[in-house]
């Protein structure tokens, strides 16, 4: 989310989002570089472990660490990533208001918006929608559909609202996304709402510290208990 009145409008950036599902029936798998389908190919067969994500159950989760709270479906498109749209991006939010009204604004159909995640000052984490689907979080169409969107509770100018358990929580988060979807833990791929192109975002805004983000998110990637308070 961030500051912006046309906060995550689905509808917005450039419609260059043909999904590969539509080439192969169009064009079947020559289309695609013979590289790019083969590391999909290996992205698909891994996903389809059979009790891995599908079928989808009521209140299931991606992430065990995670509670379940629903997103109003106006606020996502169903979608069944990773077979239709490649996941690379992780994109980080500061919600600019409490825990308590992005998950209210996320179950508001009117908001149009909402992302897969929010995550607490206190470090708690509520998925609201799969990761499976598309969430209008990043106000970029390709953008959401190649990525998974986390907020962060707080105010983008007030950097007291990062916490120690905030920082450790989301991380630990961002490292499980990025080892399932085989997305590099970097800033290429781990990035802020106001690095999406085309975005008049601020958020996470400059209090935001990546580079202790980034040394958690890496932690917990070599080690799922690191990063942790204990
Ligand atoms: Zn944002």
């Amino acid at each position: 989310m961030g500051t912006n009145r046309n906060a995550g409008s689905p509808g917005k950036g450039p419609a260059h989002g043909i999904s590969r599902r539509s080439l192969l029936i169009g064009g079947g798998a020559a289309v695609v570089g013979g590289g790019a389908l083969a590391a999909q190919e290996i992205r698909r067969l891994w996903w389809r472990v059979p009790g891995v994500g599908r079928p989808r159950e009521p209140g299931e989760l991606d992430y065990a660490g995670a509670r379940w709270i629903a997103a109003s479906e106006a606020n996502w498109r169903r979608a069944d990533r990773p077979d239709d749209y490649a996941v690379d991006r992780v994109i980080i939010h500061v919600t600019q208001g409490s825990y308590a009204s992005a998950v209210r604004v996320f179950q508001d159909p009117s908001h149009r918006a909402a992302s897969h995640y929010i995550v607490g000052k206190d470090g708690r984490v509520t998925q609201m929608i799969r990761e499976l689907d598309v969430a209008y979080h990043a106000g970029n169409r390709s953008f959401n559909e190649r990525s998974v969107g986390i907020e962060h509770e707080g105010f983008v100018d007030r950097p007291q609202d990062f916490t120690r358990e905030m920082y450790e929580s989301s991380a630990r988060l961002t490292a499980s996304i990025c080892a399932r979807h085989g997305i590099p833990v970097d800033r290429e791929h781990v990035i802020g709402h106001v690095e999406v192109p085309g975005t008049d975002h601020t958020d996470p805004g400059p209090h935001w510290d990546w580079k202790r983000y980034m040394r958690l998110v890496r932690a917990a990637s070599t080690d799922p208990s690191a990063g942790s308070a204990s």
